[in-house]
Order: C-alpha cells, then sequence, then structure tokens
C-alpha cells in the first residue's frame, strides 16, 4: 500500500512531537508499505513569517526574528539527531534557508511593498524549514529519509496566496521524483503548503493548505491511502467546545467531509477533498496525539447506516447583508457583481420569492468594504427607492449536515422545534437542493446554544442506530 501521511503544526511542535511523528510513519511503512510523508510547520512558525515580512514592509526588520527561528529549529535538531555528521548538515540547511529569509525580509524592508508574491515565497519558509528535522527524525529511527521542497513537485498557477494544482505536470513532477526515492525504501518528507509555478516562482496554497498538498501528492502518486494526523479524534458530530458530549464519526462521505470543512470544522481544509475524492482515495483523520483511536474515515460510501443528520457546525465572524425594497427585480445579478468584483466569498444565499430581500453572509473583515460598494454601485437604484436599504449585522451560521438528509422527511420541522424550543431567533434560511446542508442564520451570541439544541434534538450524543 502507498500512504501518503500529513502532520500538521502541533504534530510537528516541538523535538519530541516530531520523534514520534518519525516513530508513526516508520511503524506505518513496517508491513511492507510504501509512505510519504507531508509536514507543516512547526506550529506558530507560519504566523511569525507573516508578521515578520508585515513588520519589514514597515521598514521594521527586526533580526531577532531570524535567531529566534534559528534557535528553535537547531534545539529539535539537538535533541533528534545523535549523529554528528547528519546534525551538522541539517544545522547548515536550516541557516541556509534562514539566509533566504531573512534576504527577502531585508529586501522588503527597502522597498517597503509587501506583495502577494514576496508574502508568499516569506509564509513558505516555516515548511522548508521543518521538512529537514523530519527527515533527519525519520533517518534517526533506521529508514532513510530525505527532504523535498514540494517546489519541485507541485507545480501550480500563479494566484500567490491560494495557488491551485496543475496537476498533469504535478503529476510527472512528482512521479519523477518520488518514485525512486520509494523503490528504494525510503520515506520521503515533503513541505506542506508550498509548490511553485511552471517557471520555478515559490507559490502557496492558502493557509492550512498542508492538508491540500498531501491530498495532492497523493492523487499524483495514485496513492492508496492519505493520511491526515492533527490534533483531535477524527471528525466530529460538533465542535467539543459549544458541545461537550460530540462524538468522532467513524465515517463520513467525501461530500459530508467537504460540507463540514467549508462549515467551520477545522479538521480538514476545505479544499483538501477535491483531489482525494477525484480519484476515489479514501482519506483518513487521525490523532497524533492519541494515534490508537481509529479517526475518521472519508469514502464514497460514508456511513451506509447513519439516517439524518451527521453533524452540527457553527462559523463565526461572518456577516449577514440584506438587500430590501420593492423594486429589487434585477438586482441580484448587479449586486453579487460587485461582491465578486471584491473578490469576497459568500458562504450563504437567501432570497424569498416576493423578491423583496435578498440577503448573503460573507466574513465580517470584508463586510464594510462590500457594504460601501454595494451602495455605491446602486447609489441609483436606492435613490429612486427601488432599494430601502443596504444592512449589515453581525451573525453566526448554524449548519445541520448530513447526505441521507435528503429525502428524510421531518428534518426541518425536527431543526426549527428544537431552535423554538430553545428560545433562538432565526434570522434567515437556507438548504441547497443537494438536500446535504441546512444552514441557518442566528445571533452571534446564540451560536453555541443553537448547536447545543440540534445536537441534543437529533441524538448525535448516540451513535447511529442500524437500519
Ligand atoms: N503552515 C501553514 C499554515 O499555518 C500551512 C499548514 O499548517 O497547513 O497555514
Ligand atoms: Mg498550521
Amino acid at each position: 500500500m502507498l500512504i501518503v501521511m500529513k502532520f500538521g503544526g502541533t504534530s510537528v511542535g516541538s523535538a519530541e512531537r516530531i520523534s514520534q511523528v518519525a516513530q508513526l510513519a516508520t511503524a506505518s511503512a513496517a508491513p511492507g508499505h510504501r509512505v510519504v510523508v507531508v509536514t507543516s510547520a512547526m506550529s506558530g512558525v507560519t504566523n511569525l513569517l507573516i508578521e515578520a515580512a508585515g513588520g519589514a514592509s514597515r521598514g521594521r526588520w527586526d533580526p531577532q526574528v531570524r535567531q529566534q527561528l534559528f534557535e528553535r529549529h537547531a534545539a529539535v535538531a539537538g535533541a533528534i539527531v545523535a549523529e554528528t555528521g547528519r546534525r551538522s548538515a541539517v544545522l547548515e540547511e536550516i541557516d541556509r534557508r534562514l539566509d533566504r529569509f531573512e534576504k527577502l525580509c531585508f529586501g522588503l524592508s527597502m522597498v517597503h511593498e509587501l506583495t502577494p508574491r514576496l508574502l508568499d515565497a516569506i509564509s513558505g519558509t516555516g515548511e522548508m524549514l521543518a521538512a529537514p528535522l523530519v527527515a533527519a527524525a525519520v533517518a534517526a529511527r533506521g529508514t532513510a529519509s530525505s527532504a523535498v521542497d514540494a517546489t519541485e513537485l507541485i507545480v501550480t498557477t500563479d494566484q500567490f496566496g491560494g495557488a491551485e494544482p496543475i496537476m498533469d505536470a504535478t503529476r510527472a513532477r512528482t512521479g519523477a521524483r518520488l518514485q525512486p526515492l520509494l523503490a528504494r525504501g525510503e520515506i520521503p518528507v515533503v513541505t506542506g503548503f508550498i509548490g511553485a509555478t511552471a517557471d520555478g516562482v515559490l507559490t502557496t496554497l492558502g493557509r492550512g493548505g498542508s492538508d491540500y498538498s498531501a491530498s495532492i501528492l497523493g492523487a499524483a502518486l495514485d496513492a492508496d491511502e492519505i493520511w491526515i494526523w492533527t490534533d483531535v479524534d477524527g471528525v466530529m458530530t460538533a465542535n467539543p467546545a459549544d458541545v461537550p458530549e460530540a462524538r468522532t464519526l467513524a465515517e463520513i462521505s467525501y461530500s459530508e467531509a467537504s460540507e463540514l470543512a467549508y462549515y467551520g470544522a477545522k479538521v480538514l481544509h476545505y479544499k483538501t477533498i477535491v483531489p482525494a475524492f477525484r480519484q476515489r482515495i479514501p482519506v483518513r483523520i487521525l490523532n497524533s496525539f492519541n494515534p490508537t483511536h481509529p479517526g475518521t474515515r472519508v469514502s464514497v460510501e460514508g456511513d451506509a447506516s447513519a439516517l439524518g443528520v451527521k453533524a452540527v457546525t457553527a462559523i463565526r465572524g461572518v456577516s449577514l447583508i440584506a438587500i430590501s425594497g420593492t423594486g429589487m427585480q434585477g438586482i441580484v445579478a448587479r449586486a453579487f457583481d460587485v461582491v465578486a468584483d471584491q473578490q469576497s466569498n459568500v458562504l450563504m444565499i437567501s432570497q424569498a420569492s416576493s423578491e423583496n430581500n435578498i440577503c448573503f453572509v460573507i466574513s465580517t473583515v470584508e463586510a464594510p468594504r462590500v457594504v460601501r460598494a454595494l451602495r455605491t454601485a446602486l447609489e441609483v437604484d436606492l435613490a429612486r427607492g427601488h432599494i430601502e436599504e443596504i444592512a449589515s449585522q453581525p451573525v453566526a451560521v448554524v449548519a445541520a449536515v448530513g447526505d441521507r438528509m435528503r429525502g428524510t422527511p421531518g428534518i426541518a420541522a425536527t431543526v426549527f422545534g428544537a431552535l423554538g424550543h430553545a428560545g433562538i431567533n432565526v434570522t434567515a434560511i437556507s438548504q441547497g437542493s443537494s438536500e446535504r446542508n441546512i444552514s441557518l442564520v442566528v445571533d452571534e451570541a446564540d451560536a453555541a446554544k443553537a448547536v447545543r439544541a440540534l445536537h441534543q434534538a437529533f441524538r448525535l450524543d448516540r451513535a447511529p442506530q442500524a437500519i
């Protein structure tokens, strides 16, 4: 079996954690499996790099940052690599990568302009520092291992900050570079999060993108499974911070996983599923802090025995934009043009058939800018009274998700009954015709209460009953 396994920032957050990663990778390879490791940056490092870049672009480059990063990674190297020759090779590699980082920041502090391209070059450094350490830790356990930069493997578009893979080119490069290593019994350790354009310019796949890297590489190598090692026991029925009795879901489908990732269950990056799904490669979500827990398996079928709602999520930090009036015909297309122009991502839309009100949900950070742009673009309609108001209000979106909600009668009744019973007011509703998701807009302050009420109403604390 060929397994691509990704470890997140907390899973590689210290020397001890990195040793554990090496142990998990070598143990997984032991039965004769081929293993590719994908690593995130050590926890906190990407944020530090982004802050350093911001500071440098305002003329405040702090050389302490380089020192701090060197010390943190060198301490790990000291703890995990006993052999002096390999240790100095790793330290030199780290130093070289920090040199590049420092030069980029120094240049930035002169030109004062932080372009997305430069931000990617800087923020991608964390993975490039972590991979040599993880490879050294694997080698220290007696399995040959080399660090490989994903800039050599993943060919992307030039959308800096959120690049997309070009799969044919990625497949060719990844196979040519990694298959020989795998054939020799090595465990390659690949940097998550980054890729490069066809011309070799470093790109990133977006924050939290290492999951996506693992899925892309899994697809490129025709892996048998993709394992995402994180710090929780898989995908849960709700966020345990909202619902203490939330439970791990043993099996979910690709579509449920993508609904859940999209609707705020932070376990998976929302794009992760796409490459795996296209090739029907099962994805496992596992806990590196609790490795014997079976976690969640994501596949085509999911759990055929579970009816109705499988999980309840909440997205906070979003705002409801409402456009209302009595002359709204034809406004919708123009309004969404404006939103697209502002490059704002719409999480949910709702319009009643009277057409007197259209509302949608976007990130609160983007709301003031989008409202201003809407008021400008629809100025004439506002002046003529066709539109009465364009309003914005901070809210939460609570969603009930499950493949087999489709065709199960009574779900909407249970949802609204539970919320009514809990005294929660619902401002807007949306159900896609896939019937896999009912989304509700509630007051931000009611979010946790709403999630708890739905979790209880659908008895999600209990394992699904077989039919
Ligand atoms: N290190 C990157 C981030 O923090 C990518 C990842 O962790 O998946 O966003
Ligand atoms: Mg991270």
